[in-house]
């Protein structure tokens, strides 16, 4: 596709691309879509292999995907090999950077929690007096916010908590299981609450921008989409200084290829869109481009046992069911030892436990097993993390990847600040759970690497300070306004909710201003 003209180009296809892609074809304006990977042929490529077809039995091949957690030998072709596309990071502060190109990109996989930041998040630095305040707050987004849940089909139930901002919910009126019950009963008295999970359905097994968004997009006639081609660099108009295509590369034959848009949409995930403009040397004329890198801090938690579930004695009603313990410290009260604050993810499980929650081995460990087997109550905190400037990436010029384009290297580490709140999250999980009569097992202070949520956010941020940020409230770059980066990296904050519906509701906030200064010829 050399030399095109088009309205607008969206570099990716994930659920930020495929938004905007929705919200500008049904105006009318036409789209190409650009992506790394390929389309997915969900009957073919799903097909699910028995575990002795597999050369490592289903494990990870050694070696393959160090730093995807997710990864097994069953689905190692959905992630991005380090090998095609490397980055770099300090020897002692590795960063786990979880990568999906296929068509439709994370939208694909996500585990589909779903919600809204509050203005304790949005007006943070008002709230706890450290980071930045958004130049937005909830009211402007609470529209666009109901939109995408009614597409995503979201369930949930309305608690009526500020930190935990209600929705346009498919209402989830399930009853609680007794176990959950005792924990609700032990958060009480501890003045915890415990709401229900809030979770996008979507259709048909899948709540991504391939089954949801694009088809919408395509049914209009107005997007083309190009897969397998990788963007090198985003290309500017030398007399107007205004961004006019991109330049890229097919995937697999290697031809160099480029495409002229009046509009550029960038939406290739955080770190992505961030590489591909200090790749392309613009829109960072603030100097913060790459910098304030954030996520959520995972991996402390805990596992416990119902007693009264063991040795076959459960009745149907006891165990089963997840819940959600939204942020409830510094809300009303100032914690002495972190700002800011975390949830923790609740479930009871009727299932097998696993071995390692037992320190024994042999005919001790099966008692054990067959003993406590549905019996499992799980806790695991999503901390906030705090945004600081010196946690940045930059482009490694030594290191490029399988087509030649420089990579990325990154600088980052959790503070005290993840530490202390990390250990308050699992004290009060333990709380929690002795006041509800249960066993614990097993308990782990210790974040996983900076990464590892796959919530990467914060390196292009918004502001209405062009001397600060990156982009403005819409989105747009402050420096090239026909330039738009929709992705998590506008995000100025992380809060301990996982960001994609808030990525939806800036996409489709960004794409309808977009179209309007569009039509009334303010940019392409
Ligand atoms: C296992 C898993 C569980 C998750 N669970 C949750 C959850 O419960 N709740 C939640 O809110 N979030 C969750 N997430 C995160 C969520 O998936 C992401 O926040 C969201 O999908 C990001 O969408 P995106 O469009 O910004 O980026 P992506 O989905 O990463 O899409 C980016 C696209 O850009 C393309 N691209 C990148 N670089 C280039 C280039 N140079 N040229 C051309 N194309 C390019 C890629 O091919 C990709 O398709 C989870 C993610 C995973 C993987």
């Amino acid at each position: 596709m050399p030399e095109e003209n088009v309205d607008v180009l969206i570099v990716g296809s994930g659920h930020s691309g495929g938004m905007v892609a929705k919200v500008l074809t049904e105006k009318g304006i036409s789209c190409v879509m650009l992506n790394a990977g390929p389309i997915v042929d969900f009957q073919k490529d799903r097909e699910l292999k028995p575990a002795y077809e597999l050369p490592y039995r289903g494990f990870k091949m050694p070696g393959r995907l160090p730093h995807v957690f997710q990864a097994n030998e069953f689905n190692a072709n959905t992630w991005v090999d380090e090998k095609e596309v490397p980055y770099t990071f300090n020897r002692d502060e590795p960063y786990n950077w979880v990568r999906v190109r296929l068509f439709g990109g994370r939208s694909l996989f996500w585990a589909r929690q779903s919600f809204r930041l509050s203005d304790y998040e949005f007006k943070a630095k008002d709230h706890d007096g450290y980071g930045t305040n958004w130049p937005i707050s909830l009211s402007d987004l609470a529209p666009y916010y109901s939109r995408v849940e009614g597409i995503f089909r979201v369930s949930g139930h309305a608690d009526g908590l500020p930190q935990y901002p209600d929705g346009n919910f498919v209402v989830d009126n399930s009853p609680w299981s007794e176990s959950m019950q005792r924990l609700i009963a032990a958060g009480k008295k501890l003045n915890v609450p415990v709401c229900k999970a809030r979770s996008a359905m979507g259709r048909d097994g899948l709540a991504s921008s391939i089954n949801l968004l694009l088809p919408d997009a395509f049914a209009t006639g107005k997007l083309t989409a190009v897969p397998n081609v990788v963007v090198r660099e985003i290309t500017v108009d030398k007399n107007t200084g205004l961004a006019n295509g991109a330049n890229f590369v097919d995937r697999h034959s290697r031809r160099e290829m480029s495409v002229k848009a009046r509009v550029v949409v960038l939406a290739a995930g955080c770190l992505e869109s961030t590489r591909l403009l200090l790749n392309s040397k613009l829109a960072n004329s603030s100097g913060v481009l790459g910098h304030y890198l954030i996520d959520n801090v995972y991996g402390p938690g805990l596992v416990c046992s119902v007693p009264q579930a063991r040795d076959d004695k459960a009745t149907p009603d006891l165990m089963g069911g997840d819940a959600l313990i939204p942020r409830f410290r510094n809300i009303t009260t100032k914690s002495p030892n972190f700002i800011g604050g975390y949830a923790l993810n609740l479930w009871s499980s009727d299932r097998a436990m696993g071995a390692r929650n037992f320190a024994d081995y042999g005919a001790e460990l099966q008692r054990k097993l067959d003993s406590y087997y549905g019996s499992g109550f799980y806790m695991s905190m999503m901390g906030q993390v705090l945004s600081h400037y010196e946690n940045h990436v930059s482009i490694n010029k030594n290191v490029v990847d399988a087509w030649d384009i420089p990579v990325l290297h990154i600088d980052t580490k959790y503070t005290d600040n993840e530490f202390n709140m990390s250990r308050d999250a699992v004290d009060t999980g333990v709380a929690m759970a002795e006041a509800a009569g249960f066993e614990v097992l097993s308990k782990n202070y210790e974040p996983n690497p900076p990464g590892y949520s796959i919530h990467e956010l914060g390196t292009c941020r918004m502001g209405d300070d062009p001397k600060t940020s990156v982009l403005n409230k819409w989105n747009q770059s402050h420096d090239i306004k026909n330039l738009f980066v929709v992705d998590g990296s506008s995000f100025v904050g992380s809060g301990w909710q996982n960001p994609t519906m808030t990525i939806l509701a800036l996409s489709m906030r960004a794409a309808g201003y977009m179209a309007e200064q569009m039509q009334q010829r303010n940019i392409g």
